[in-house]
């Protein structure tokens, strides 16, 4: 089994010991998916471009945009369940189109 898989299994049973699937729907998961990308977003905010990447890893803020990052993933996954897509399918099959169309 995929890491992927793994992950969705275990954000399936996360959910359902909350009993939060009723808040699950895809609207809500992708909005809270873009809140995630906002807090992410929100950490690179006013770092100079030049300093950005010698600053995401060291400390402290390596920690966050790991934790950040963490979030995304997890909301993605939650999402890609509810609305029944393999995300790791479906990113291998997107990289072959992205081969094709972008030919090095
Ligand atoms: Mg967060």
């Amino acid at each position: 089994m995929s890491d992927l898989l793994s992950l969705r299994d275990v954000m399936r049973a996360f959910t359902a010991e909350r009993d939060w699937e009723r808040f699950h729907d895809p609207k809500s998961l992708l909005l809270a998916l873009v809140g995630e990308v906002g807090e992410l977003a929100e950490l690179f905010q006013w770092l100079p471009a030049v300093e950005a990447r010698d600053a995401a890893v060291g400390e402290p803020l390596h920690t966050r945009v790991g934790e950040e990052m963490a979030d995304v993933l997890l909301y993605l996954v939650r999402l890609a369940d509810v609305v029944e897509i393999d995300l790791g399918e479906a990113a291998a099959r997107k990289m072959q189109l992205n081969a094709e169309k972008h030919r090095a």
